[in-house]
């Protein structure tokens, strides 16, 4: 099976990690601050915080911003779970703006009918998830706009994008927003095994999230509700997680680092690639403005159903058994049954209805070899009876 997406794991990963097993520090050791570091000077942000997952990291965004019970947070209906869930681990309500038919990211003039729409009922959101699906990044400008117009915040859910750009910008520069959220699970562009960071260019929001990854716990005195008993002494004054990063997996992600941008240039061939081999099939390929450089997490065609006269079902179903691991990014958030009790109406998201029923991820990763991606084209051709 070609996989549709897949980690490299060097000899020098492995010497890295190895190296933190011999060391005294498996956790809260120097190299999750080292980690955090790299990352933050790469992107152009100011504060790193890694911890165990992009949902984690989500989650903490959510508290920083103070999300909290009758508040709504909005996202788009394409993404993983993780993107709504967030508000729902703090009690808020979750509601979902529709893509654009090109970019598949959330609708800016979607949005903004959404806005005001929401304004005249008093149920604007608080915070704002933009997805940057596949690793192209949302119009990030438009939707700031918006937030400073109508007073939400912005999370930046780049789970797919470390890596890309918009322009000069690497995403995760944090300018249109207040807090952007990576993923280092091993099918995403750089991997920790498990493993996620939020970054900001606010040192409030950087304390907060700080103190909320670990108990919500602090040894800072001018934190303190009172001088410490003695040099044991910490203070619990919020309730927060566990949600740290091990020095085994920033080690990892430290070494992966090193290879980000040869890893995404590697993706941005083998997309040029697929490009020109399926130029001429009944399938819609993923659009590149000028201004983005994705980072190509995922390739995802759509096939042009008056075109072809096999079904899209049918398409998956026979590449999978030509060995080929496509798959599905995603089924719209709302269609899930945890989401369908919420209640929510497929009518009102139209561009994702469509989406759904078209869309298929094709096998993308560094190590795809050029042998590989023929004998994916192949399939297709197979799939697609031409
Ligand atoms: C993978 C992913 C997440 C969750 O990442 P984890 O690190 O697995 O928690 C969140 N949002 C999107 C869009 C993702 O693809």
């Amino acid at each position: 099976m070609i996989p549709y997406g897949r980690q490299e794991i060097t000899q020098a990963d492995i010497d890295a990690v190895i190296d933190v097993l011999q060391s005294d520090f498996l956790t809260q050791g120097p190299m999750v601050p080292r980690f955090e570091q790299a990352i933050a000077n790469h992107v152009g942000a100011t504060y790193a915080l890694a911890v165990n997952s992009a949902t984690a990291a989500l989650h903490l965004g959510c508290l920083a911003l103070e999300l909290g019970p009758g508040d709504w947070l909005w996202t788009s209906p394409i993404t993983f779970v993780a993107s709504a869930n967030c508000a729902r681990y703090c009690g808020a309500n979750v509601d979902f703006v529709d893509i654009d038919s090109q970019t598949y990211n959330m609708c800016p003039q979607a949005l903004e009918r959404k806005l005001l729409l929401a304004e005249r009922e008093g149920r604007l959101p608080k915070v704002v998830v933009p997805v940057h699906l596949c690793g192209l990044s949302c119009d990030m400008a438009a939707i700031y706009a918006l937030g400073k117009r109508f007073g939400f915040r912005i999370i930046e859910d780049a789970s797919h994008a470390v890596g890309g750009k918009h322009k000069e910008d690497f995403i995760g520069s944090c300018r249109y927003s207040d807090i952007v959220v990576f993923s280092f699970h091993p099918v995403k562009i750089i991997t920790t095994g498990e493993g996620g960071m939020a970054l900001t260019n606010d040192r409030s929001l950087a304390n907060r999230m700080e103190l909320l990854r670990s108990h919500g716990i602090t040894r800072e005195i001018e934190k303190m509700t009172h001088a410490p008993d003695g040099a044991w002494y910490y203070q619990q004054i919020d309730l927060g997680f566990n949600y740290r990063m091990t020095e085994l997996q920033a080690a990892l992600g430290l070494s992966q680092a090193s290879r980000l941008d040869e890893y995404v240039a590697r993706r941005h061939v083998l997309a040029c690639r697929y490009d020109e081999l399926l130029a001429k099939l009944p399938v819609i390929t993923p659009w590149q403005g000028p201004d983005n450089y994705s980072g190509l997490h995922l390739y995802v065609i759509r096939i042009c159903l008056n075109m072809v006269k096999v079904s899209h079902k049918t398409v998956f179903d026979v590449l999978r058994k030509e060995d080929i691991g496509v798959n599905l990014h995603y089924i719209p958030v709302y269609k899930q049954p945890y989401y369908q009790e919420l209640g929510y109406e497929p009518s009102n998201f139209p561009e994702a209805e469509k989406y759904y029923s078209e869309a298929i991820s094709l096998p993308m990763y560094p190590t795809l070899t050029e042998v590989q991606q023929d004998k994916v084209v192949a399939a297709l051709h197979k799939a697609l009876q031409l």
